[in-house]
């Protein structure tokens, strides 16, 4: 028998109960951490003000950034607009921190896309300015290579780079106990070296996130899961007050730092976007989790699998070809809230080597916090389908692709 599409849904979600219960007790934990470091900064309303010029006594900002600091356990935290985005925010931690001479180890083999750039590839990169870079493969199960990081870890190791999501790749994301592994055993070798970790996807997937996990910085951007949705652009920066000093230096100018920069319109979507960000990210962990059930259930290789435990919102489907990547992508297009009639193309992106293929029919421009869908134009051919600010929405768009499978007879 045949089922259609809301009653095959409606089955895997029976199935699925006691893992959403499980997604709802990390949101409930994550949303108490968050209102508790709302109360204990005591927020007003005259935080969300905008503020102008060079942004000197900006109140909210201060606040918003000292919020940042207690949710994430960390000393200190820069919260601005005018990071750009989550690979500039990255880049901050690098440029404002590490100094010719310096190395800098990647332990979770080779960076999300947009990082090679910052690296190694673009003008003015890393490499060109005399830092040292080299990284760890992941093993053959795609973990962390803990005898490979103990290998390549010495005195003069700078820094360590933990990236936590899949990016685009099919490896799982860490989990916090993974990163926690790796910080004991790099600080073991080295308790000088900064350990850093690329948070993007990553936040409030989890109970803790990787400062509790004995990180020294961590960074993300606010259109995905921090901003909850409703802040507009901006990326966070998250650590040890010294590192975060350093880096201030980096975005502003030396002897300005975190003083400055205003923020020219209201601040509230990004407090209201924190507050909102457990629950988001939850609807978005239930999206992803029921992606992977149904089309797993359809015969295709999912990653993760709906009950594997999490480290971000990621979910992955490997699909044949390149073309039906772009009938997926385009099937999450066509059922967004905007831009919904858009045909989608392969396109070539700043930052990325391969061509890709983006669905955001987003609110936010390229939100991926929202219901979105990418993938690089390679092999092997996957999408990566991320976000989603209602369940229902998640649910309904699971709907149109299973009809789209079965109207293809198995494929898409
Ligand atoms: C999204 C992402 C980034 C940064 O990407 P932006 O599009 O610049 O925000 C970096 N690393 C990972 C793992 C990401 O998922």
């Amino acid at each position: 028998m045949i089922l259609n599409a809301m009653d095959r849904i409606k089955k895997a979600e029976k199935f699925m109960e006691d893992y959403f219960t499980s997604l709802e007790e990390t949101a409930y934990h994550n949303q108490l951490k968050v209102l508790q470091a709302f109360q204990n900064n005591r927020v007003r309303e005259f935080h969300f003000h905008p503020s102008s010029g060079y942004g000197y006594d900006d109140a909210g900002r201060e606040v918003l950034e000292n919020i940042y600091a207690e949710v994430f356990q960390a000393e200190d935290a820069i919260v601005r607009s005018q990071i750009v985005s989550g690979t500039h925010a990255i880049s901050a931690c690098l440029f404002g921190l590490l100094e010719p001479g310096d190395s800098l180890l990647s332990v979770t083999g080779k960076p999300y896309d947009t990082l090679a750039g910052i690296i190694s590839k673009a003008p003015g990169c890393l490499v060109s300015k005399g830092i040292n870079y080299s990284e760890v493969p992941l093993d053959n199960a795609g973990k962390p290579d803990l005898q490979g990081i103990a290998n390549s870890v010495n005195s003069g190791t700078t820094m360590v780079m933990i990236q936590r999501s899949r990016g685009y790749s099919l490896r799982s994301a860490l989990n916090i106990d993974e990163i926690q592994q790796i910080s004991r055993l790099v600080k073991e070798i080295n308790p000088d070296t900064i350990i850093f970790a690329d948070n993007c996807y990553g936040e409030f997937v989890e109970q803790h996130e990787p400062v509790e996990a004995g990180v020294d910085l961590a960074a993300g951007s606010l259109i995905k899961n921090p901003g909850g949705g409703l802040a507009a652009s901006g990326g966070y920066i998250v650590g040890k007050s010294p590192l975060i000093e350093g880096i201030s230096y980096y975005l502003t100018a030396p002897g300005l730092g975190k003083e400055l920069g205003a923020t020219l319109s209201s601040k509230r979507p990004f407090f209201q976007g924190l507050f909102m960000a457990p629950h988001i990210v939850l609807q978005s962990l239930k999206g992803a989790a029921l992606m992977a059930y149904i089309f797993s259930e359809m015969g295709f290789e999912v990653y993760p699998n709906w009950n594997d435990r999490r480290g971000d919102i990621v979910q992955a489907v490997k699909f044949k070809n390149s073309r039906e990547v772009i009938q997926v992508c385009q099937t999450v297009q066509q059922n967004s809230p905007v831009d919904s009639d858009v045909h989608l193309e392969y396109a070539e992106l700043p930052g990325y080597a391969d061509k890709v293929v983006m669905a955001a029919g987003t609110f936010v421009q390229g939100s991926s916090i929202e219901l979105s869908c990418d993938a690089p134009m390679r092999e092997p051919y996957c999408v990566y389908l991320q976000g989603g600010l209602t369940y229902e929405h998640c649910k309904y768009v699971v709907a149109q692709l299973i009809e789209s499978v079965i109207l293809n007879k198995g494929s898409i």
